[in-house]
């Protein structure tokens, strides 16, 4: 018994010290200490100082542990250490890690979490947002646009140019806006509540193109010739990358460039014969500078003596003779402009390539590393943006709405999407501004911003279904007054672009932030690529041991936080938010310690296991997510009406990160492996669960009734009142039917009937002629109507306002008069058979 005391206070001491991740001198130094007071105070037996001596000397001795332990372990390492392409490595090197490798590091440091500076727009920034921003939105008819035009106005198209839309990125001194991160996320969020196709075509330029890859790599000359004209709008850019052959896999596009010399506006000069075939490319119709990657090939040597150089970036103006532009693909009913390019051996000078001739093979890099800033502002503010009108939407549009004399907000089944919308609109508001922070601090998150992408448009995806459920009828039927419709359309474009989602939640999350986040695996895989053997043993020693301690870490904070549900772990407030805080300290060191394993166990063949993959990039995307609400809470006053939301996201996120986790060990590949991690990760179980019914309701009454913590769920939206805007509209009306209704009810009470909530303007007469109700009282009750009437009622068409081919109405209308006509003379036919039957 005594003995058996001793070795669970020993297994104890070793659990602290792995816990607190004390070093290895630290350790070996406290664990002798602990094994001489508790062999003084205890039974220990002689042999576990001998394991323990045998174990811990070489490992303190330097020489000794890199000689007889480092050194065939990194032998056996460089055998089976995982291939990888030229691309895999230059994706891997771009971009940076931030917030992101603390969550994976099992110990998030919240201090530094809050230490972010608050996000704030400079004045200038927030004068553009509330005039031209608000201008464009005001201008932007959506209906107009999606299905009149299929095309925004010239004259939205002209102000977008000279007010400099186009420009957002580009520097103050080639004439640009030079924004910040946090200023064109607030810009895109707010277009993309008016319009979907305005927005696209705003975020476009603004993200991964021509003005960002010549800031970052174009010439002197290309900076100065082009800059100053896409700030002026004078150039309209497009990007072509993606190929009939290559989508997702970009990296393999079959279009080439040949270096060769020719003649070019008179002269003889070195250049390039470019051959392309793009689809899908987003303003290509009307660019007047496209963007080009091909590949280049050299097997003339008039560079040097490689042949494949590799993908190259080039500027190509689209009046050269033989680039094809001008063609539509039609995006689901969103007709931003959108086409295909074609070049066959276009010839072009080899300054034509963004950055010069060196910058030619550099093209993957350039693009990854540019791709891993825009990915994080224009989708995922264009989907942050949307779903906060849908809360706005449709928080108005239940409360409006009645069926069985009650408010549809009113039921149980609609308080589940509707709480669904209005949680996902507080966390996705908060992971772009938490996002473009770390943009504006100089980071390029490009993990972060490859999980922020996939998941909010994901997230956007799902409240757009939502809110097309709860509007019904209302949702489908496209025209001026439906807000929500196109909002479903477009969502599966955003899903598509800037890296597909399945693929980027399958191969690019977990993928790259396994290897980057960590903070040992990239210092091992760079130490056992070295050529120096010495350097190679001593970076390797030292990252290998480093590693050992910390998957030894993650093992006991797994396990006792598992037990726990991270109570008593670090939480930098008191309140009612520390919860998430300590189950998100255990839910980081489950992914820290499953990661290890699933690295140890799978090796390189994890890469290929894309649903493990998948699950474990979850937890860390839900982290992200969770941490980013906790940071906006803090940021905006810890403001106790928003704790709805905030419970609500918190709960939605860490449910689904644990839910990973169980299906990560499900699934296990090896399932003895996967048996024996769950007693060690989840040794009681599954903790946490979805937001409940009663959270539900509290979240979606906050959406039906004007107040703060309404407003500030859609700060800096397109809510104008005016004609145009049906959200703004229904706003005004929800109010006007707040005012009205306590009216109506008591002309109910005193006729003694429960009579439904129409009608009010013919109510309003009949009461005011009974002298119950005042004519101000009579003027309200009809206003709310009017509004009502506008909130419930949707478009109709003549046949010919739908048809898209109006040379065909005649034809159609001729059709349709034909058959009518034949119908009766039908009847008459059966009727004269039966007759003569
Ligand atoms: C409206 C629109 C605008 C666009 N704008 C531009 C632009 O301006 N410039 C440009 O260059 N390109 C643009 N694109 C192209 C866009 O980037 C591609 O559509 C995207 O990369 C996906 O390629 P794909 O459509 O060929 O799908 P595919 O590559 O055929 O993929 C189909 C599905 O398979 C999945 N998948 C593929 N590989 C894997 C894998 N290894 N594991 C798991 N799942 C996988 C994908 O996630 C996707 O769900 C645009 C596309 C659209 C639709």
């Amino acid at each position: 018994m005594a003995t058996t005391i001793s070795l669970l206070a020993l297994v104890a001491v070793f659990g602290t010290l792995s816990y607190q991740r004390a070093s290895l001198a630290a350790f070996t130094g406290a664990f002798f200490v602990a094994l001489a007071a508790v062999s003084y105070f205890g039974d220990i037996s002689l042999a576990i100082w001998i394991i323990a001596a045998v174990i811990a000397i070489p490992l303190n001795i330097t020489s000794v542990r890199q000689g007889y332990l480092s050194k065939p372990i990194l032998n056996g390492f460089r055998k089976i250490m995982p291939e990888m392409s030229q691309t895999e490595t230059e994706a891997l090197e771009a971009g940076t890690t931030w917030w992101d490798a603390d969550l994976f590091s099992g110990k998030p440091n919240w201090e530094k979490l809050h230490n972010v500076p608050t996000p704030t727009l400079t004045a200038e920034e927030r004068a553009f947002l509330d005039g031209p921003v608000e201008e464009a939105c005001r201008m932007a008819d959506e209906f107009e646009i999606t299905h009149k035009r299929a095309d925004l106005p010239p004259e939205l198209w002209e102000f977008l140019k000279t007010k400099g839309f186009f420009a957002m990125i580009i520097k103050k001194k080639y004439g640009g806006l030079e924004f910040s991160a946090l200023a064109q996320s607030t810009v895109l969020q707010k277009l993309s509540g008016s319009s979907a196709v305005m927005a696209s075509t705003v975020g476009v330029p603004n993200s991964l193109g021509p003005g960002e890859l010549l800031q970052h790599y174009g010439t002197k000359e290309q900076q100065d010739y082009y800059l100053p004209r896409l700030a002026a709008g004078d150039e309209i850019p497009c990007f072509a990358l993606t190929s009939p052959e290559a989508g997702s896999d970009a990296g393999a596009i079959p279009d080439f460039g040949i270096v060769c010399k020719g003649e070019f506006e008179g002269k003889e000069v070195l250049g390039m014969k470019l051959t392309w075939n793009k689809r899908y490319i987003t303003l290509a119709p009307v660019a007047t500078v496209l963007g080009l990657a091909v590949k280049l090939r050299d097997p003339e040597g008039l560079l040097g003596d490689k042949e494949d150089i590799g993908i190259t970036c080039a500027l190509i103006p689209t009046d050269i003779p033989g680039v094809q532009t001008g063609r539509r693909h039609f995006p689901l009913n969103l007709p931003f402009q959108n086409g295909p390019t074609i070049g066959n051996e276009v010839f072009v000078p080899l300054d034509y390539i963004i950055g010069g001739q060196e910058m030619a093979g550099q093209g993957w890099r350039m693009l990854v590393e540019c791709l891993s800033v825009g990915r994080g502002i224009t989708l995922p503010s264009c989907s942050a943006g949307a779903v906060k009108m849908a809360a706005l939407g449709m928080g108005s549009y239940t409360a409006i709405r009645r069926q069985f004399k009650t408010p549809l907000g009113k039921m149980e089944g609609i308080e589940e999407p509707l709480a669904r919308i209005g949680g996902n609109a507080y966390l996705m508001g908060a992971a772009s501004s938490l996002t473009t922070s770390a943009i504006d601090l100089g980071e390029k998150p490009s993990v972060i911003t490859a999980l922020v992408k996939m998941h909010l448009t994901d997230r956007a995806q799902k409240c757009a279904i939502d809110a097309m459920d709860i509007s019904g009828g209302k949702g489908i039927c496209l025209g001026p007054n439906n807000a929500s419709g196109r909002g479903y359309q477009a969502a599966p474009v955003a899903i598509t672009v800037e890296g597909a989602n399945i693929l980027t939640r399958n191969l690019i999350i977990y993928g790259q932030g396994a290897i980057r986040c960590h903070p040992f695996v990239l210092a091992e895989l760079n130490a056992a690529a070295l050529n120096d053997d010495r350097k190679a043993l001593q970076d390797f020693d030292s990252a290998l041991f480093g590693h050992i301690g910390f998957a030894m870490s993650n093992f006991f904070r797994s396990f006792t936080m598992g037990i726990t549900n991270g109570k008593g772990s670090a939480a930098p407030f008191k309140d009612e938010t520390a919860q998430y805080y300590q189950q998100m300290n255990r839910l980081s060191a489950n992914l820290a310690f499953l990661s290890d394993v699933a690295m140890g166990v799978l090796g390189g063949s994890l890469k290929r296991k894309e649903r493990v993959s998948a699950r474990l990039g979850d937890i860390l995307s839900q982290l992200y997510l969770s941490s980013a609400t906790l940071k906006r809470f803090e940021d905006e006053g810890r403001q106790q009406d928003d704790l709805p939301f905030v419970h609500w996201a918190l709960q939605d996120s860490l449910y689904t990160a644990e839910h990973a986790i169980d299906e990560v060990l499900r699934n296990f590949p090896n399932r003895f492996v996967g048996i024996a991690l769950r007693a060690m990760v989840l040794p009681v179980g599954t903790r946490l669960v979805r937001p409940t019914d009663k959270l539900d309701h509290k979240v979606a009454t906050i959406l039906q009734k004007p107040s703060a913590a309404r407003s500030r769920l859609a700060t800096d939206m397109y809510l104008t009142e005016e004609e145009g805007n049906p959200v703004g509209l229904q706003e005004k009306a929800l109010r006007d039917i707040i005012v009205a209704e306590p009216i109506f009810t008591r002309i109910c009470k005193e006729d003694g009937v429960r009579r439904p909530f129409i009608y009010l303007d013919r109510v309003a007469d009949v009461a005011l002629a009974a002298k119950q109700i005042t004519a101000e009282e009579a003027e309200l009750l009809k206003v709310a109507e009017e509004g009502r009437l506008r909130t419930i009622n949707v478009d109709d068409f003549a046949p010919e306002d739908l048809a898209a081919d109006k040379s065909l109405v005649n034809q159609l209308n001729q059709d349709w008069r034909d058959r009518a006509n034949a119908a009766p003379k039908a009847k008459k036919q059966v009727k004269a058979k039966k007759e003569v039957a």
